[in-house]
């Protein structure tokens, strides 16, 4: 819990058109200043930022709020994330009322060390950016893939050129334990002796972003031919695979505006895609889709579609997404699954029939129920009661991950009917709905209790999406 006061003090101290500022260009008109509103697409600048009322409103789509607000609104932050934020820009320490002051000086501490080895990242992300520009074969390469210069920058690659200590020349110590600690350095033990080089090495380089625009790590393919084709930073203090999405800072703006996002399986697609003009998809970072990266995900937009291959490899993959979904498919939220011919990615299916025919896919993609039904399906023969018992068997794991709704209840009934049961019996089966010992009804039947304000206009509203 963050005391309400801490929170008021914070807004006092920090400044809007800073916060706002390194997010959105803004140029002053009177007393206050206006620019292109990042919530909704425009042409001319309808958002105003005031710097005496400490508030951002847009005339426009009607987004407003205070610094708070916006970090939540713009970035996807959690309110205690934005906090943190907001206290480590203008050098306030969180207070947290249940937490030691060990907790808090080793937190504080964790939190320092972050900062720098996003440094580090930073720097050496800024080294592959001016490798880049002077590597006419990396150019060449990125050229031939159909990208600009434009998005190039847009996502801010880069090149590591083909040396083992090319690092050496733009930090001070190369035997730094930081440079091995970001990933940028491998360390290894060669009898004894010590051996450091640079872990990416003639590579095009993709920076893995926070939604924050921090380098958490780097996505690296290879330029030519080599093994392996794909290489991504090692799991350090700043990256986890598990809960990072490739390019989602770059497409925040565009998920809301389309109100879609897309899930695909490389960062290439995703640089590809957005220069075909569908700026709203994200990827994975060489592994299965968790329940993390759905959770991040929504906090920018409601409707999620997952693109795969058509091939064995795919449909697994698939399986992993759908139940990455599950416990998030309430019935306002939309999950499709994508499969593309065998002999198409996403990128090359847009470039052979243009983006309109992908976005009909995308519409047309296999509703999360229905792939539910089809995986609890495989292999069962329903013309048997052993093969409609097994594909209950197989759906009861993935049903029973969704939340309770509208949703649910008709897939129980479909279920049911395909497993050749009522549903009531089904739901007896399942133990659905089966009464819990009184004590614990009566508890259950109260209303919840309404969540405690944070006191007045700080109390922390639901996320809106315009
Ligand atoms: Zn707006």
């Amino acid at each position: 819990m963050i005391p309400a006061g801490f929170v008021q003090e914070l807004l006092a101290r920090v400044d809007i058109v800073d916060v706002i500022g390194r997010h959105v260009p803004l140029r002053k008109t009177g007393a206050n200043l206006v620019g292109l509103c990042p919530f909704h697409a425009e042409k001319s600048p309808s958002f105003t930022v005031s710097p005496t009322k400490q508030f951002y409103h847009c005339f426009g789509c009607g987004a407003s709020g205070d610094a708070i607000r916006f970090l939540t609104e713009h970035l996807g932050l959690g309110f205690v994330e934005a906090v943190h934020e907001l206290a480590q820009q203008v050098g306030l320490q969180v207070p947290q009322d249940d937490a030691s002051p060990q907790q808090r000086e080793q937190a504080q501490r964790r939190r320092e060390h972050d900062a720098t080895l996003a440094g580090v990242l930073k720097t050496a992300a800024d080294h592959y950016r001016q490798q880049l520009k002077a590597s006419p074969r990396a150019i060449e390469y990125l050229k031939r893939r159909g990208l600009t210069g434009e998005i190039a920058r847009a996502f801010a690659l880069g090149y590591a050129p083909d040396s083992w200590r090319g690092l050496a020349s733009v930090f001070p110590r190369y035997d730094d334990p930081l440079l091995a600690e970001a990933g940028l350095v491998v360390v290894h033990d060669d009898g004894g002796e010590t051996k450091r080089y640079d872990r990416f090495r003639d590579r095009i380089m993709f920076p893995i972003r926070n939604v924050k625009g921090d380098v958490i790590g780097f996505g690296a393919r290879v330029v030519d031919r080599g093994e392996p084709k794909y290489l991504n930073s090692p799991e350090t203090p700043l990256f986890h695979k598990g809960r990072e999405l490739y390019g989602l800072f770059e497409a925040r703006t565009a998920l809301r505006e389309r109100g879609v996002a897309l899930v695909v399986e490389g960062y290439m697609d995703v640089v590809a895609l957005a220069q075909l003009g569908l700026p709203n998809a994200v990827a994975t970072l060489g592994t299965a889709c968790t329940p993390e990266h759905v959770a991040k995900l929504l906090r920018f937009t409601d409707r999620v579609v997952f693109s795969f291959d058509g091939d064995a490899a795919g449909r697994r993959a698939a399986v992993r997404a759908l139940e990455a979904a599950l416990p998030h498919a309430s019935d306002t939220r939309s999950f499709r699954f994508l499969f593309l011919p065998p002999e198409h990615d996403p990128d090359s299916y847009v470039r052979e029939h243009g983006r309109e025919a992908f976005e009909r896919l995308m519409a047309q993609a296999t509703p999360l129920s229905r792939l539910l039904v089809d995986v609890a399906q495989a292999g069962c023969d329903l013309a048997t009661a052993e093969g409609r018992a097994r594909m209950l068997a197989q759906a009861q794991p993935l049903w029973s991950q969704l939340p309770d709704g509208a949703l649910r209840r008709q897939l129980l009934g479909e279920l049911a009917r395909l497993g050749g049961l009522g549903v009531d019996e089904l739901a007896s089966l399942w133990r659905v709905g089966a009464s819990p010992p009184p004590a614990t009804r009566i508890v259950d039947a109260r209303p919840a209790p309404a969540a405690p304000r944070r006191g007045g206009v700080l109390t922390r509203q639901p996320p809106r999406r315009p």
